[in-house]
């Protein structure tokens, strides 16, 4: 639906980052890494053209271009960039624009070209669509499904805390996105926490931000820290190697906070506010894992969070047999419906930092 007020003209902007410029975008504003394309017209993949039409001059055919959107607001603000609300001027469809700075050095750039590459690929129901990406002065645009009731930190901050029956709705789609991203793309999120699972107003809840989003956002992390490694397994946070089951740690930990209400370590002398990163270390690192206490939950809730709060990560079960853990089996019939509970909180309207 239109709004009557007039939009303002879109604006891009990112956090200032003070990071080497690299050499691989060419002059004319296209960024380009192999068979990879990319411009303020979009995405191209030069070697699926090849198998399709030969002509590598073809132009884009793209639809979207940056001037075809309006600016709605910001919605959010993050270590990568800024996430604005936009309307696609001639199909009125809104979409959540998400910039991010890319003068980046050369690793990072081939992740995230890898990444910009698996984007292109096949698309999962619980995964937010990354519809297009544009890059123009030096700024990706990634043009993403809108999730209108912003992310499950939005939710956990109205609601306190969520009720088992929910929490299993919750986790089973988170579960079956991780399924996607571990056995069919082979990627590891590296970042799953409460703001990358966002939630619209059908209760359906999708994983974002790995990829292009997560590796931008850890180079913004690299000098001027601002994310969290509170969700990070201990493996991750020990700078050891790791792998799949590091999401699963994060997932549990996620699960964990929004049963209780609070993040699950405390501060080592009890004192209210946030943990330094190496309070956080050391209880990650040297603490017994957190567990949800048994005389609040259900044997299944405690046995699920004990499954994926495990520090040995091999002793973590995998998402795939998570999703026929006995606490996701048994609302599994139940008709939960996660959109009455979204339905009945505010949509947030500002960023929420
Ligand atoms: P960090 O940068 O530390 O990872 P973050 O995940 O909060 O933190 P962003 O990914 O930039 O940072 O997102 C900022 C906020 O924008 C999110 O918390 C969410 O509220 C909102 N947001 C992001 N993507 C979307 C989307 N597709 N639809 C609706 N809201 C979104
Ligand atoms: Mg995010």
């Amino acid at each position: 639906m239109r709004s009557a007020k007039p939009l303002k003209q879109l604006k891009l902007s990112v956090p200032a980052q003070e990071a080497p410029v690299s050499n691989f975008l060419t002059a004319s504003g296209t960024f380009q890494d192999g068979d990879l394309l990319l411009n303020q017209k979009g995405l191209r993949l030069l070697s699926e053209e090849k198998q399709s039409q030969p002509s590598e001059t073809k132009e884009f055919d793209s639809e979207f271009s940056l001037a075809d959107f309006e600016t709605i607001r910001v919605i959010g603000k993050g270590s990568g960039g800024v996430v604005q609300l936009v309307r696609h001027k001639w199909t009125g469809q809104l979409y959540a624009l998400k910039a991010i700075q890319m003068n980046i050095q050369e690793t990072i750039r081939k992740q995230i070209v890898q990444e910009l590459k698996i984007n292109q690929g096949s698309q999962s129901p619980y995964i937010v669509v990354c519809h297009h990406s544009l890059y123009h002065n030096g700024i990706i645009s990634l043009v993403l499904e809108y999730m209108d009731r912003g992310s499950l930190t939005d939710v956990v901050k109205q609601v306190k805390t969520i009720l088992e029956p929910y929490l299993a709705v919750v986790c089973k789609q988170v579960l079956q996105g991780l399924v996607h991203l571990h056995n069919e793309r082979r990627v590891i999120h590296r970042d799953i926490k409460p703001s990358n699972l966002l939630v619209n107003q059908k209760g359906e809840v999708k994983i974002t931000d790995f990829g292009v989003s997560a590796v931008a956002s850890s180079m913004g992390q690299r000098d001027t820290f601002v994310g969290t490694y509170n969700y990070m397994a201990p493996e991750r946070i020990n700078g050891k190697s790791y792998d799949y089951k590091s999401d699963i740690w994060s997932l549990g930990m996620v699960i964990l906070e929004c049963a209780i209400g609070s993040f699950p370590y405390s501060r080592p002398d009890q004192e209210e506010g946030n943990l330094s990163f190496y309070e956080l270390l050391e209880a990650i690192v040297d603490q017994p894992a957190p567990s949800a206490p048994p005389d609040q939950f259900s044997p299944e809730f405690c046995s699920f969070i004990s499954s994926c709060i495990q520090k040995d990560p091999q002793k973590r079960l995998s998402a795939v047999e998570l999703l026929s853990h006995p606490f996701i089996k048994k609302f599994e019939n139940q008709d939960i419906d996660f959109g009455i509970l979204v339905a009945t909180l505010e949509a947030p309207t500002n960023f929420p930092r």
